[in-house]
């Protein structure tokens, strides 16, 4: 049987996943096309992708940016601005959503697409862990396919397969434990955000990267795999497993385990749920198995990484808690980059939000977008109480 055509929208092009699904879509003309694009900043490159992808719109939501590709492109594109986001994912002439933005940016137009109808594909893990209910709620009520590009939730979609969903036992998320595995509290107060940028095995974006040396991007795929999976949080584990080798892995109700293995390539997810429930053979890089020699496996230090235990924390609480959670985590990523927090910054304004922003139940987007929006001005007016490395408010 051979695949369908498929018609893409690629939300956040300009960006790391943006970029590695451009590759994919490179690699096979046959089977992909572009139809839309959007971009934040980066005007040269959303130009060269417009004149080789040719889509038939692009939104750029930075306005020298957009002026510049208006410039440029001419009459190839229309060129939309922010407000295009929600417009274009709620077009009709494309097949899937790559929903590739990053933060809280990623809700509004991921939920039009739903909306109408798209099948999507989702590595904006920010939108679940904030609406996991509400989107959920949508992609029943529309009979939307969702399938994750993130590389662990790939993997336990993948090991689920063919099983009954009442044999899934445990879920066990696999985490390099990002740059500053082994480092103690102490030495991470001087860390700086270019030593926190260098991942080990993945090259990403800086919020997640951030995220990453954190073990927030780990807490956020806890959340994100609650919701995917509908698994309870206490079925759900963390082991570092700093080759990356292993994606995840999930053990049945017999005792038996499955992994999902793999060179960390974000175009292999990226390939996965594009061509899902096909495969469609590709020559992305082999796992040499015998070169790669050692897996290894420890567990994660979350007494100096607070960031997991508070995102596990955030999904007992429920309601609006992991959207605080998030929030906060995005005000205090950006003020570590700009140098304004210092590293043990992040978890301490996160944790202050998620002690006193109110909680509600998150079963609308108006909610949720109210929660963000108040636990991000509550989490800006703190950060000048973490200015020095003492994590405790003064
Ligand atoms: P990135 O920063 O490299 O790219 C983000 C994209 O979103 C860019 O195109 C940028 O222009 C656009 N953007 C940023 N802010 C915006 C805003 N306010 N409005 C509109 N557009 C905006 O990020 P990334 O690393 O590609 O990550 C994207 C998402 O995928 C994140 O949610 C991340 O957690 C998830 N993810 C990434 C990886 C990875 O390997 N990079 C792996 C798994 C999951
Ligand atoms: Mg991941």
């Amino acid at each position: 049987m051979s695949a369908e055509h498929k018609i893409l929208a690629v939300f956040g092009s300009t960006g790391s996943i943006g970029r590695n699904t451009l590759e994919v879509v490179r690699r096979h003309p046959e089977h992909f096309s572009v139809r839309y694009l959007t971009g934040n900043s980066n005007a040269d490159l959303m130009i060269e992708q417009v004149k080789e992808f040719r889509p038939a719109a692009v939104a750029v939501t930075d306005g020298e940016a957009r002026r510049k590709v208006r410039d440029a492109v001419g009459e190839q594109a229309e060129v939309l601005d922010g407000s295009g986001l929600t417009e274009l994912a709620a077009r009709e002439d494309y097949h899937t959503m790559v929903s590739s933005l990053v933060g809280f940016a990623g809700l509004l137009p991921t939920t039009e697409a739903i909306r109408a109808g798209k099948h999507i594909a989702l590595a904006n893990k920010e939108t679940l862990v904030v609406a996991g209910e509400v989107i959920t709620g949508l992609l029943r009520e529309h009979g939307v396919q969702l399938v994750p590009i993130d590389s662990e939730h790939s993997a336990i979609q993948q090991c689920i397969v063919g099983e009954p969903a009442q044999s899934v036992a445990r879920i066990i998320l696999t985490a390099s434990g990002g740059p500053f595995r082994g480092r103690s509290a102490a030495e991470l107060e001087h860390v700086t955000p270019a030593d926190a940028l260098k991942h080990p095995n993945w090259s990403m974006g800086s919020k997640i990267s951030i995220d990453s040396a954190t073990l927030m991007n780990k807490g956020l795929e806890v959340i994100e795999a609650h919701w995917l999976f509908d698994v309870a949080p206490g079925d759900i584990d963390v082991v570092v497993h700093p080759q990356s080798i292993i994606h995840s892995m999930v053990e049945f109700s017999d005792g038996s385990l499955k992994a999902q293995l793999g060179v960390p390539d974000m175009k292999i997810p990226i390939h996965y749920a594009l061509t899902w429930p096909d495969r469609i053979a590709a020559d992305y890089e082999r796992a040499d198995m015998a070169r790669i020699g050692t897996l290894t496996f420890e567990e994660p230090d979350r007494e100096t990484f607070p960031c997991l235990q508070l995102a596990f924390d955030s999904l007992q609480a429920g309601g609006t808690a992991p959207a605080v959670l998030n929030a906060a985590n995005e005000v205090g990523v950006a003020a570590f980059l700009r140098g304004d927090i210092p590293f043990p910054g992040i978890p301490a304004v996160i944790a202050d939000a998620l002690d006193r922003c109110d909680i509600r139940p998150a079963d609308t987007l108006e909610t949720v977008v109210e929660a963000d929006r108040e636990a991000r001005e509550f989490a800006e007016a703190s950060l000048p109480h973490y200015s020095s490395v003492t994590t405790t408010r003064t």
